[in-house]
């Protein structure tokens, strides 16, 4: 299965040889010169995963970044950055980035990050459409509705909540989850298991401070029980 990637870059040159790389490694590659083309193609194309410039003419990468999580569309994001200044990073994670990584990169670092991103948690039920109460979650568009209205989801986020809808009523050690969505094995870093499951509890879960669909199980994990709900 080729996998499709959205490259948003407006320098030609780095686009051509970005492109003709990615290509090369089996993706198949669209590209955008500026925000305005970024995301209308986002909206109306499925990609798999989006490379997204912060340097665009017009509107920024930020502003691009922003607007497709606000539609609630959870693709994947990249950013490349010229600046190697922490702010930008924070801000472009802050506004549903997954990752980033800083220019001048090497294209073999890129495709690292890629893959890891373009991870995929297999699907087990084979069901697109997911239901509880009010949300409504569609695998097959990476999107996200609560109430009728799009829900900001991050890559990540995405592909965590689906692990657990995946999982109903079983509980789930930090590990696992760590493996199967970033594909870190390093026990240390389950702290970022807990920080993507308290934003998914703020954005989904009716009192965040009481989870009822995807509750904490001491010592161990987390269990998505949002069956119980519809
Ligand atoms: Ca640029």
């Amino acid at each position: 299965m080729f996998e499709s990637i959205l490259l948003v870059e407006d320098e030609a040159a780095l686009r051509a040889t970005l492109g003709d790389r990615l290509r090369g490694e089996g993706y198949v590659v669209d590209t955008a010169v500026d925000g305005f083309e970024a995301v209308d193609k986002a909206a109306n194309l499925p990609f798999d995963l989006i490379i997204l410039d912060l340097m665009l003419p017009s509107r920024s990468g930020f502003d691009v970044c922003r607007d497709i999580r606000q539609a609630g569309m959870a693709t994947p994001i990249l950013i490349l950055t010229a600046r190697d200044q922490t702010t930008d990073k924070v801000v472009g994670l802050k506004l549903g980035a997954d990752d980033y990584v800083t220019k001048p990169f090497e294209a073999a670092e890129l495709i690292a990050r890629i893959e890891v991103l373009l991870r995929r948690v297999p699907i087990r039920t084979g069901q697109a459409i997911h239901e509880f109460g009010s949300i409504i979650v569609d695998v097959k568009q990476s999107k996200v509705t609560r109430a009728g209205k799009p829900v900001y989801v991050t890559g990540r986020e995405f592909q965590l909540l689906r692990y657990f809808i995946e999982r109903p009523g079983t509980t789930i050690p930090r590990k696992e989850l760590l493996q199967a969505v970033w594909g870190y094995v390093a026990d240390s870093l389950t702290r970022t298991v807990d920080a993507h499951v308290a934003s998914l509890r703020q954005k989904l879960e009716e009192n965040p401070k009481r989870p009822e669909l995807i509750v904490t199980v001491s010592g161990t994990g987390y269990k998505f029980v949002g069956d119980k709900r519809s």
